[in-house]
């Protein structure tokens, strides 16, 4: 599958990983966006949230509980923000669901409507 994010998972694209088990990994965002921007992907490839089966709804569960449990080896113990970008006026341009970490640094709050 051409799917940039399927061949991080298995190694034959490189990335910085900082963590990884049979259901997830974190590895740092190749374009950071603030001071820590990584990105969190379950191995289960999928683009859309509404595309999830019972097990990625499970997983999500279980990589939101271990980006907390993460956090202080990550650098966020000051606080971090996760987003999910979903489809085309979200700005999503790879359709492997992610969840974007950021943090390292006070992160405002962008007014969209401007
Ligand atoms: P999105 O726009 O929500 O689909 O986010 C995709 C993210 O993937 C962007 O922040 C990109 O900088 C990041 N990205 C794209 N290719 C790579 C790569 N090879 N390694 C790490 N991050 C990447
Ligand atoms: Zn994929």
């Amino acid at each position: 599958m051409d799917c940039i994010f399927c061949k991080i998972i298995k190694g034959e694209i490189p990335s910085q990983k900082l963590y990884e088990d049979d259901k997830m990994l974190i590895f740092k965002d190749i374009s950071p966006k603030a001071k820590i921007h990584l990105l969190a992907v379950p191995k289960s490839h999928y683009g859309f949230l509404e595309q999830m089966s019972s097990q990625d709804q499970a997983d999500i569960g279980y990589i939101l509980s271990k980006i907390a449990a993460l956090k202080d080896e990550l650098g966020l113990n000051d606080g971090y923000r996760l987003t999910i970008n979903q489809g085309e006026s979200a700005g999503q341009t790879v359709f492997h669901l992610h969840i974007h970490i950021m943090g390292g640094q006070s992160l405002g709050w962008p007014d969209f409507t401007q």
